[in-house]
């Protein structure tokens, strides 16, 4: 199998997912006693929201180009950024590695082309459902992407931030994820939703809506997966 590296702690709540999929994969699909060859950097994730915050994207691109680099030296043979968000950078840390960098939003692209679906609504954090690097890279994969309103957008943010990065899954703030997504299904014809923040799969699942649920950390996982498993 190949090694993959993981940038993580953004949230460690979802990076944990990260961990146990592939390791539960590895298991299924080598059996026995198999688990993931894994190097794994997580980062201390206050420092990392400061500076998403006041917008300081420089400066997380120094640390997490610096924790990449460090992965491919340990021996990862591709990289995964276990967040949404976080892929804002995602250029900038290809261009300083060798490796592979593995993009979630392919991941979940080829997820919804491969189920015969093309009108997602996006729910993730206000970068990414707002920002260009996001939803341009599902655009150029045929995607007609929907967002929220603003003020739904900004609940959206506030439950990630203030609640499930601190490991709290409250059933209001579930009860809300519910309601922006089934109006926006109904009231603008979203085909399917993209969980696209890393922690929503801790708080809502797919039997909680009406349409197909595309998990961004999931698919994402089967990614690495399908990498690490293409020479065994
Ligand atoms: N894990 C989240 C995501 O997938 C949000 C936290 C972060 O900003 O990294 O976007």
């Amino acid at each position: 199998m190949k090694t993959l590296g993981l940038l993580g702690g953004m949230s460690w709540e979802s990076t944990s997912i990260y961990y146990q999929r592939l390791n539960r994969l590895t298991r299924d699909a080598l059996g026995g006693q198999h688990s993931a060859p894994l190097l794994l950097w997580s980062v201390d994730f206050a420092p990392m929201s400061d500076k998403l915050s006041v917008g300081d994207w420089a400066g997380i691109t120094a640390v997490l180009v610096e924790a990449a680099r460090r992965l491919e030296a340990a021996g990862a043979e591709s990289l995964l950024i276990c967040s949404n968000t976080m892929h804002q950078v995602a250029d900038e840390i290809q261009e300083a590695l060798s490796i592979p960098l593995i993009h979630v939003a392919d991941a979940t692209a080829a997820a919804l082309s491969a189920a015969g679906l093309n009108r997602p609504l996006l729910l993730a954090t206000r970068f990414t459902m707002e920002r260009a690097f996001y939803r341009n890279r599902l655009a150029a994969a045929g995607l007609e992407v929907l967002i929220p309103r603003e003020v739904e957008r900004e609940r959206l943010h506030a439950i990630i931030f203030d609640e499930l990065v601190q490991g709290r899954f409250e059933s209001e703030s579930r009860a809300d994820v519910v309601g922006i997504a089934e109006a926006m299904i109904n009231d603008h014809g979203a085909d399917s939703i993209i969980l696209g923040c890393t922690e929503f799969g801790l708080l809502v699942e797919a039997g909680d809506f009406t349409v197909p649920v595309f998990d961004t950390a999931e698919l994402h996982v089967d990614a690495g997966m399908k990498f690490a498993l293409s020479h065994v």
